[in-house]
């Protein structure tokens, strides 16, 4: 990323900041630039990041921001729908700003989260008798196990 206004990527980023803004005024919050830069750090990032990482990338243009300010404004874009949970393993939270159909990799050890795509996945059928009484908004599929990295380490 050169930081030219024409790329792709700049073009992306604009509209999804434009699509991010609207979805607050929908859901009748005030687009600070606190919970821009939230967003955008998140956005902009593949790692599945937690409060924590997101709260130093964010600290660098708004170096007044809490930790707990990131970690409520992460909340609140998975409540308006802007981003989401990664499925808990028991550590820090996980958010990934990908709205886009995809499924997780996650590394046991060094705790990295990939992304890929595997289109039959998107479209695993949910049980009647869960539907029947429960209301599904999402199904997910992880696949856990070591990373390119860390089996370098073991052998
Ligand atoms: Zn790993
Ligand atoms: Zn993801």
């Amino acid at each position: 990323m050169s930081g030219t206004p024409e790329t792709t990527d700049g073009k992306e980023i604009t509209q999804k900041m434009d699509a991010f803004r609207a979805r607050c005024h929908e859901a009748g919050l005030k687009v600070t630039p606190q919970r821009m830069a939230v967003y955008r750090a998140l956005m902009e990032t593949d790692e599945h990041p937690s409060a924590e990482m997101v709260f130093r990338q964010v600290r660098r243009v708004h170096p007044s921001i809490s930790l707990d300010t990131v970690n409520r404004t992460l909340l609140t874009l998975s409540e308006i729908g802007a981003a989401f949970i990664v499925e808990g393993s028991g550590d820090a939270k996980r958010f990934d700003a990908n709205l886009g159909n995809h499924q997780h990799f996650r590394c046991v050890r060094c705790r990295r989260i990939v992304d890929f795509h595997y289109e039959p996945f998107d479209r695993i059928a949910v049980p009647e008798n869960l539907t029947g009484g429960f209301t599904v908004l999402r199904t997910t599929v992880c696949v856990e196990g070591l990373c390119d990295r860390c089996r370098l380490q073991e052998s």
